[in-house]
C-alpha cells in the first residue's frame, strides 16, 4: 500500500464498507473546559447509516495539528472525514483553509455566499446594533472557501463545506456549535459525494440488547462460550456498562447468512441464560418502556435520599402528566410522618432507612396522591451516616399497588454519593418496570 503526501492510500480494499473518521477541533476541548459533544453525535449517526467509524480524533485549533489530523485519518484509510469546529470568523478558525491545503486547492471568495452571509449579518446588526468593518471582514472570511467545494447554507453565520480530495476521502466540514452542526447535517448528507458514499454501504443489521443487574463478567463468559461453538467473526459485538444497565450491541453486514445465524444463536443463548435480566431486545430505553407501561396508571412518589431525582427522571418525558400524580421529598423523619403518614413509632423502631419505613412511604405516597402505584426510596447516600448494619449505599425501595402487589429491594449500592443517588433512581425505574410488566422478567 502506498501512502502519498496527504496520507491518501493508493490501493484501498474494495470489499469493505465505507469507513469514516471524525476530526473534532477546538483547543477548549483539549484543556478540558468543554466536553466533545460532536464526535459521538456524528459517530452515532454515521453508524446508523452503515458507515464504519474508524476514529474520532480531537485536535487543537493549530493549523499544523489540524492538517496532521486530516493526514492521519486519510491514512487509516477512510473514505469520509467529518470535521467539526473552526469555521467561524476569528483568527483561530482555520479549518476551511487547512482543508483546502489538504485537498491541494486554493481558497476563493464565493460571492453568492458572501451576499447570503451579509443578509444574515444585516439582520444580526438590526437586532443587536453591532455593525461595521469588523463584521464585513468576518463575512468575507467565512465566504472564502476551498475552490470546488460544495458550500452548505449557514445555520449560524458559517457555511459548511463538502470537499472531495482527488484520490482521497470526501471531507465534510461542519461548524462547532452543536446546534449549528445538527442543523447542517441533513444538508451535508444530501450532497452528491456523500450520497454516493452512503449508496455503497447498506445500514448494518443490528440487535440492541439492554440488560439490568447483570455483571459484565457474566456476559463476557457467555460470549466466550458461544464464540467457542459459533464463528462470531462476522459479528461486531460491543458491550457497554452504563450505570446500572449493560448494553450489548451486535451488528453485521446484511446479506451474510453466516453472520446472521451467528448473531441469532448468540441472542438466543443470551435470552436463555440471562432472560431474567433482559430489559429489551430492540434497544428501547428503560424510561420509554416505563412510560409506556405507566399509561392508564397513576403513580405517586415518596423520595428521601434521591431528593426528587426519580420525579425529575419521570417528568423528563413529555406527556408524564398523564400518569405522574406527584412526588413528596420527605427528607426528615418529621416530613415522612407529616406528609406521608409514616407512623412515628415505625421510624423509631426500625430507623428511617428500613424496609418497613420504605413500605409505609410507598403506601403513603399512594394515599396522598390517590394513585394506584406508590414508589419509595430511602437510603444512606453518604459519605457520612453509615453504620455497620446500614452502611453507606444501603437503600430501601418499595413499590406497592392498589391491587395488592408489593415489590421491595434493599441492596447496598456501590459508589460515591452521586453514584448512589443515580443508581437508586435507576433501580426504582426497574422496580416500577417489573411490577408493571406483570411478572415478566421477574428476578
Ligand atoms: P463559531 O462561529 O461559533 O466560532 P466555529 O465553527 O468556529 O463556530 P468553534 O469556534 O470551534 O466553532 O466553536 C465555537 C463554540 O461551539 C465553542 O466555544 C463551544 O462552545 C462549541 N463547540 C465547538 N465544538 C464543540 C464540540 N465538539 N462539542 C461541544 N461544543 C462545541
Ligand atoms: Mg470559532
Amino acid at each position: 500500500m502506498r501512502v502519498s503526501d496527504n496520507g491518501v492510500t493508493a490501493d484501498q480494499p474494495s470489499d469493505r464498507g465505507v469507513r469514516a473518521g471524525v476530526l473534532v477541533t477546538g483547543s477548549e476541548l483539549l484543556t478540558g473546559k468543554i466536553r466533545d459533544l460532536n464526535g459521538p453525535w456524528v459517530a452515532e449517526r454515521l453508524g446508523a447509516l452503515g458507515v464504519d467509524v474508524a476514529d474520532i480524533l480531537v485536535v487543537g485549533d493549530r493549523p499544523d495539528d489540524l492538517a496532521g489530523g486530516l493526514r492521519f485519518l486519510a491514512g487509516q484509510p477512510v473514505d469520509l472525514i467529518v470535521t467539526s469546529g473552526g469555521l467561524g470568523p476569528t483568527a483561530d478558525d482555520v479549518t476551511a483553509e487547512v482543508v483546502a491545503g489538504f485537498a491541494g486547492v486554493p481558497m476563493v471568495l464565493d460571492t453568492g455566499m458572501e451576499e447570503r452571509i451579509a443578509e444574515i449579518l444585516r439582520r444580526f446588526a438590526a437586532r443587536t446594533g453591532f455593525a461595521g468593518a469588523a463584521l464585513d471582514a468576518a463575512n468575507r472570511k467565512q465566504a472564502t472557501v476551498p475552490s470546488g467545494a460544495i458550500v452548505l447554507n449557514p445555520v449560524g453565520t458559517a457555511p459548511g463545506l463538502v470537499v472531495t480530495v482527488p484520490g482521497g476521502p470526501v471531507v465534510v466540514v461542519l461548524p462547532g456549535p452543536p446546534r449549528e452542526l445538527h442543523g447542517m447535517w441533513p444538508a451535508a448528507l444530501d450532497t452528491p459525494p456523500v450520497r454516493e458514499l452512503l449508496a455503497r454501504t447498506p445500514p448494518f443489521a443490528a440487535v440492541h440488547l439492554r440488560m439490568f443487574g447483570l455483571p459484565e463478567s457474566e456476559i463476557a463468559q457467555t460470549l466466550r462460550e458461544v464464540g467457542a461453538e459459533v464463528d462470531l467473526s462476522g459479528v461486531e459485538i460491543t458491550t457497554c456498562l452504563r450505570r446500572s444497565e449493560l448494553e450489548v450491541d451486535l451488528r453485521y453486514r446484511p446479506g451474510s447468512a453466516s453472520s446472521e445465524a451467528a448473531s441469532d444463536k448468540l441472542v438466543a443463548e443470551i435470552e436463555r441464560r440471562h432472560g431474567s435480566h433482559l430489559v429489551s431486545t430492540d434497544g428501547t430505553p428503560t424510561d420509554e418502556q416505563v412510560a409506556q407501561l405507566l399509561a392508564g396508571h397513576r403513580i405517586g412518589l415518596a423520595e428521601s435520599c434521591t431528593g426528587g431525582l426519580l420525579a425529575g427522571r419521570l417528568t423528563n418525558r413529555p406527556g408524564s402528566s398523564d400518569y405522574l400524580a406527584g412526588g413528596v421529598v420527605a427528607y426528615s423523619n418529621e416530613a415522612k410522618v407529616a406528609l406521608l403518614g409514616v407512623p412515628a413509632d415505625l421510624i423509631e423502631q426500625y430507623g428511617a432507612v428500613s424496609p418497613q419505613v420504605a413500605r409505609a412511604m410507598a403506601d403513603g405516597a399512594r394515599a396522598v396522591f390517590d394513585a394506584d402505584i406508590g414508589v419509595s426510596i430511602t437510603g444512606v447516600a453518604g459519605p457520612g451516616g453509615g453504620t455497620e448494619e446500614k452502611p453507606v449505599g444501603y437503600v430501601c425501595f418499595c413499590v406497592t399497588t392498589s391491587d395488592g402487589q408489593v415489590r421491595e429491594a434493599s441492596p447496598v449500592l456501590p459508589g460515591n454519593r452521586t453514584d448512589i443517588r443515580e443508581r437508586s433512581t435507576d433501580l426504582a425505574m426497574h422496580l416500577i418496570r417489573r411490577v408493571l410488566s406483570g411478572g415478566a422478567n421477574q428476578r
